[in-house]
């Protein structure tokens, strides 16, 4: 009996024993886990502070100021932006500092040649971040990050750097809001003292090598441990990296403290085991058999605490001794929750350091599609305290699209495990509506047993203020302080995506170099004040010149340089419209400025460089082409524009012949039209193209080909296109008198500039109107680009004229981009098949295709189709086959004269 008794109660005590000991080890552990955490985010912190730091500075380094002695102002405008970066310095590359923040213009120039960092700095050329120093001109311990400072042919011509104060190196986030038993510390791989949450003043700067702990950290790359820290107390220590530098960041919890309340419940707990045991071994001796029921209660309870139950109490009941007995089991059993509710309370310490550092948690639910976030979301995005639930669609709804298509991205590579982590910024917005910008990271914490993610948790933290100081790193970076224009760094790159993009479309680029004449003697004798304002005034002026698409930089001093993009692909148009912008530039520069109440006269001298085609130019070379440009405009006597390539020169001269002759030619009726015919599948003639020619007094027929581009582009296409239309009216409605031709249409080609006309609908009508022709007779035909942009201008101005009679076909079809969508939504009667496709119908195989594309297109849209340049009768019965039933080309009639036209059979 006593031995059942015996048996059946130690295990129990046993179990007892060994369940307090493993809480105990596990709390050790928390406790472990924990610093080990801090010590990452606080390294994490420190090194974004560094990557910042970096960044600043190396935009400072790259400053034009910085090329120059006076570079103290910006300076002073970085370390406002950065408060953090309070004391920035350049430096020569002998290493004497001679402009930096704040009144440090001293007589001697600090020389700083035979510091550590400079040292690294003029070696590495790379960041740097220096040694911890202490000297009389620091005043206390400091550590400096430095930059190199390069010229533009690359060589290094000194430093910039700054000097941060180690006392007052913050370790926020962490350090203000960690419990006073938590120290976070930041040694370097030498063993000093870089920072310290407690009593800085006394620590930073220390050596504490030869505390065994710091041997085992330096010899370690991250880790925790249990040891005396350098003060002498007892912690649990988590250790990490900062990347980038030879830096850790340690961080202790007192074990005491960590330790305390399990120790406390552990000596309780073993002592209660023992009387419970011997308690339990006495009444089992004098009360054996009467009691064994309940005894039976506290030996089932003891087994549900083994097996993990803690909620798990023991009936009270029966003799008093034996109720006692439950009553003690029971008492230390809630010794043991309590001790757990305190690790858990470990963690929440944790949590509570992140709140500090506006850190929200998150758990996303793929079953539920909800994602939870912790109390500090509210916070961040200035909503009621409390912790917040949202529906997939309902949070991610609110991301602006652009910034979801990211995210959207990163979840998913998550999710398919192609990667563990992510971290992904995006816009969220606040309560109050505005948009602000988080950073977001986070990993799967749970799949199913096929593997699928179910769930994720993550962080989010506001990143406002970074992405704002990002901004404000790209302005300093790449425009002009005075002018707020794009400078020449941003203008080379620029010009690089610009040159790339003309190989891709096919279009031209040019570039202008705009030097004032005079601005040297205005700005002597006028003050540098007045100068700047007129330099600003000089921008605003250019820019009234250009399109959205061209880019106007100042490259410095009174040099403005204009990017022209998306020219005709043309070498001689696109240097005539630069030429046009050069000259209106030239012109609004020469209209009086308004400087401190007086007038002033200003001229420039600028220069145009037009890559030629097929001659690989690089920018800086064309840069220096149209810099040579402008200075051959200076001295061709000022106030000019010039070509830097004299054959550009002389093809524009050449076409500066051809716009006056075209001017000459409009108004001394040198054009006429030629119809060509257009025919179905039975032979029948249905009506005519007409084609414009030029009886060129010199030249004879000049082609369409050759002087449309022009004419568009000096917009002399304007009365050139109302003359055409005007004279084809005029021919229906002199077929139309003849019974045998009055069903006859006259096509007519309209080009964008005409089309975009406001006047165009009613310019149309009033033709219409005045010869008396039939609308009905009337096709208008236009080509895809025209359509693309402003669409709904378009299909108003179509509709307008499709309601009066008049038709649309759709020119060159095949060859742009039109949607199926929104070639629905156009009010069209026809679609032509352009002629390269007809061309070679019969041998190219893809040519074939998307001739039946457009012909099953057409069909479906309820159009009618037609194909141009047909020449062969294989060619006309292949489309027969296909579908397409009209036709125009040499095989039935090239362009011809009206009479000639007149005297064809069909
Ligand atoms: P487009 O509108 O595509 O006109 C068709 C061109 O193809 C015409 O060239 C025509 O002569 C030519 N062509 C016709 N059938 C055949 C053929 O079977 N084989 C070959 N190889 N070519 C054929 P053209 O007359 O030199 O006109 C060239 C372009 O000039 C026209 O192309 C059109 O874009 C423009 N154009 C002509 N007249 C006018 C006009 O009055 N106003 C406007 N805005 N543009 C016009
Ligand atoms: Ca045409
Ligand atoms: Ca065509």
């Amino acid at each position: 009996m006593y031995l059942l008794i015996a048996t059946v109660l130690l295990p129990c005590a046993g179990l007892l024993g060994f369940s307090i000991y493993q809480k105990y080890q596990k709390d050790e552990d928390g406790a472990a886990q924990e610093s080990y955490n801090l010590a990452r985010l606080t390294a994490e912190n420190v090194q974004r502070f560094l990557a910042d730091s970096r960044e600043v500075l190396s935009t400072a380094a790259q400053r034009p100021e910085m090329q120059s002695r006076n570079c103290s102002a910006i300076l002073t405008d970085l370390s406002e932006f950065f408060p953090r970066l309070a004391d920035i310095s350049r430096s020569t590359t002998d290493g004497y500092l001679y402009c930096a923040t704040q009144g440090k213009k001293n007589a001697d120039p600090i020389y700083v040649g035979d510091t550590e960092w400079f040292k690294q700095v003029s070696k590495t050329r790379q960041f740097t971040v220096g040694p911890i120093v202490s000297g009389s001109s620091t005043k206390g311990w400091t550590i400096v990050l430095a930059q190199p400072v390069l010229d533009p042919s690359g060589a290094m011509i000194g430093t910039v750097q700054t000097q941060i104060n180690l006392l007052k190196f913050s370790l926020a986030p962490t350090a203000s809001t960690l419990p006073d038993s938590t120290l976070v510390t930041i040694i370097d791989s030498r063993g000093n003292v870089l920072a310290r949450s407690m009593s800085p003043e006394k620590f930073v700067g220390k050596n504490i090598r030869d505390v065994s702990m710091v041997r085992v950290v330096l010899s370690q790359a991250s880790g925790v441990l249990r040891t005396e820290g350098a003060d002498g107390v007892d912690r649990i220590f988590g250790f990490v990296p900062v990347a980038g530098t030879d830096w850790k960041v340690l961080v202790g919890t007192k074990s005491n403290v960590a330790l305390r309340q399990a120790q406390q419940s552990a000596v309780a707990n073993i002592s209660a085991g023992v009387i419970i045991l011997f308690v339990a071994l006495f009444l089992g001796i004098y009360f054996s058999r009467r009691l064994s029921t309940p005894i039976a209660g506290v030996r089932e309870a003891a087994g549900k605490v083994a097996s993990g139950d803690l909620q798990y109490r023991a009936k009270v009941g029966g003799p008093t001794e034996i109720a006692e007995v439950a009553t003690q089991f029971n008492q230390m059993l809630d010794a043991i929750v309590a001790s757990q509710t305190e690790l858990r309370q470990s963690q929440t310490r944790l949590q509570l350091a992140m709140d500090g550092s506006r850190l929200a948690l998150w758990e996303a639910d793929l079953l539920a599609g909800t994602i939870s976030f912790s109390e500090t979301w509210a916070e961040l995005i200035g909503e009621q305290a409390g912790t917040k639930t949202y529906t997939f669609s309902d949070f991610y709804g609110r991301i602006p699209v652009e910034d979801f298509a990211t995210v959207k991205h990163h979840l998913i590579l998550v999710l398919k495990g192609a990667v563990e982590h992510f971290a992904v910024e995006y816009r969220f917005p606040l309560a109050n509506g505005k948009l602000n910008w988080f950073s977001g990271g986070g990993r799967v914490s749970e799949r199913d047993k096929n593997g699928r993610a179910i769930r994720l948790i993550g962080v989010n933290r506001d990143i406002a203020e970074r992405k704002a100081a990002q901004i404000t790193i790209q302005k300093m970076a790449f425009y002009d302080a005075l002018t707020g224009l794009p400078n020449r760094r941003f203008l080379m790159e620029k010009l690089q995506q610009a040159s790339a993009a003309s190989r891709r479309l096919k279009r031209q680029n040019a570039l202008l170099f705009i030097d004032l004449d005079n601005f040297k003697s205005i700005n002597d004798s006028l003050g540098h004040a007045a100068g700047d304002l007129l330099l600003q005034q000089v921008g605003s002026r250019i820019a009234s010149c250009m399109r959205e698409t061209d880019v106007l930089a100042r490259l410095g001093g009174d040099e403005f340089v204009v990017l022209l993009q998306n020219l005709d692909a043309d070498d001689a148009l696109a240097a005539i419209h630069a030429e046009l912008v050069g000259e209106k530039i030239r012109k609004v520069l020469n209209e009086s400025f308004r400087l401190n109440m007086s007038d002033y006269q200003v001229s420039a001298s600028i220069g145009i460089a037009v890559p030629r085609a097929g001659i690989a130019l690089n920018t800086e070379e064309l840069l220096r082409q149209a810099d040579t440009a402008m200075f051959q405009a200076k001295a061709g006597g000022r106030n000019m524009v010039r070509f830097f390539d004299p054959e550009t020169s002389s093809m524009v001269q050449a076409r500066a012949k051809l716009e006056t002759d075209l001017r000459i030619a409009l108004s001394s009726s040198q054009f006429i039209l030629f119809y060509q015919p257009q025919v179905d599948d039975a032979g029948r003639l249905l009506g005519a193209e007409a084609l414009v020619r030029w009886r060129h007094p010199e030249r004879g027929m000049v082609s369409p080909a050759e002087f449309i581009p022009l004419a568009e582009e000096t917009g002399l296409i304007l009365p050139l296109g109302l003359w055409v239309l005007e004279d084809a009216c005029k021919q229906l409605a002199l077929w139309a008198k003849q019974p045998h031709r009055r069903n006859l249409t006259i096509a007519v080609n309209v080009s964008a500039r005409q089309f975009r006309q406001a006047s165009f609908v009613k310019d149309v009508l009033a033709v219409l109107a005045r010869t008396n022709a039939s609308a009905t007779r009337l096709k208008l035909e236009l080509t895809e680009g025209l359509l693309l942009e402003n669409i709904e201008e378009t299909i108003d101005k179509m509709t307008i004229l499709q309601d009066n009679g008049v038709a649309f076909s759709l020119d060159d079809f095949g060859t742009g981009y039109s949607s199926l969508s929104y070639l629905k939504r156009l009010p069209l009667d026809q679609l032509k098949i352009d002629q390269s496709f007809v061309r070679d119908i019969l041998i190219d195989s893809n040519d074939a295709a998307i001739a039946k594309m457009v012909i099953t297109l057409a069909n479906t849209l309820g159009l009618q189709v037609i194909a141009e340049g047909v020449e062969t009768i294989e060619q006309r019965d292949f489309l027969a086959t296909q579908g397409c039933h009209h036709y125009q080309g040499y095989l039935f009639g090239r362009p011809v004269p009206t009479a000639e036209f007149e005297l064809l059979k069909f």
